[in-house]
């Protein structure tokens, strides 16, 4: 048996099509995402394809910068966001108030919604695009995005599941190069083939293989991988910093309540950061410092 890397993405070029693909495939990354919840399957399923069309979208930029993929809406699932950035770095949660049957709609989580797709560059102005629930799915959805942003076509294939009892998740995007004519004949032709792909297969082979069984009529120049890993970019500093952006007579109060601590919670990797009335002085102390 070939040991097979998950967490990594690839991006491949076609020699006879003005077409573009990227592979990317999860395993740990998405499991650090589910570790310390207990979301219902149709949401671990949710956060999966997120997880996916995020390190896929991520790939597509060319800057530096973030990009936060975020679902919201009145129903059970009132927030999934996943963030990403161009290091492959990804986080995710998701917020569930309520029952979520296993086989849930995109519509019977979030209810009425929509996907804000926000796009931090390093250097350069901030981008949001919306995109409401037009489709059944995500991925219909993004597809959209991708129309209606970049007025470039782009197909989407995601699958998630469970094998060896670790949560995988992998996709393939294929989008047509910017200023090609008789692009059409080509991106069916290409998008049929990728859509046989079965969620065993792109789960469990190998990046080369998953090509090979996809393409291999085809001319394929398959770049560099690069690897996807899960990374919080939570801190005790980030912390310190909101903390003082509250009034301080609401910190002294939360002091008072709670045994002398503030204890806050990072929903996304599950960290605790303890302050208590010592290390509060300390701040407001250094804050002074810094500020007069
Ligand atoms: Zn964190």
């Amino acid at each position: 048996m070939t040991t097979v890397n998950m967490d990594t993405l690839n991006r491949f070029l076609f020699d006879n099509h003005p077409i573009r693909g990227e592979i990317t495939r999860l395993e740990q990354t998405y499991q650090a995402v589910l570790d310390n919840h207990t979301y219902p399957v149709a949401v671990q399923n949710l956060l999966g394809e997120l997880l996916v069309v995020t390190s896929l979208l991520t790939a597509t930029l060319k800057f530096e910068g973030d990009i936060a993929v975020q679902l919201q809406g009145d129903g059970a699932l009132s927030l999934a966001v996943v963030n990403g950035n161009d290091q492959q770095q990804l986080r995710g949660v998701a917020r569930v108030n309520g029952e979520i049957a296993d086989d849930a709609t995109l519509k019977d989580m979030v209810g009425n919604g929509y996907i804000v797709i926000t796009i931090t560059p390093k250097n350069g102005e901030r981008y949001q695009g919306i995109v409401g629930l037009e489709k059944d799915t995500l991925i219909g959805c993004i597809e959209n995005y991708f129309m209606q942003s970049e007025q470039l076509p782009t197909r989407l294939f995601v699958k998630t599941g469970v094998h060896n009892n670790k949560p995988m998740a992998a996709g393939i995007l294929l989008q047509i190069l910017p200023a090609n004519d008789d692009t059409a004949e080509s991106f069916e032709h290409l998008s049929a083939l990728t859509e046989t792909i079965t969620a065993d297969e792109l789960l469990q082979l190998s990046t080369d293989e998953i090509l090979y069984r996809l393409y291999n009529q085809e001319q394929v120049r398959l770049f560099e991988t690069h690897d996807i890993t899960f990374k919080c970019g939570c801190s005790r500093q980030r912390c310190e910093d909101s903390l003082m952006t509250l009034p301080a007579n609401e910190i002294d109060e939360i002091l008072s309540e709670d045994g002398g601590n503030i204890d806050i919670h990072c929903d996304y990797c599950g960290k605790h950061y303890l302050f208590d009335s010592i290390d509060i002085a300390e701040i407001r102390n250094r804050h002074k410092v810094n500020y007069h």
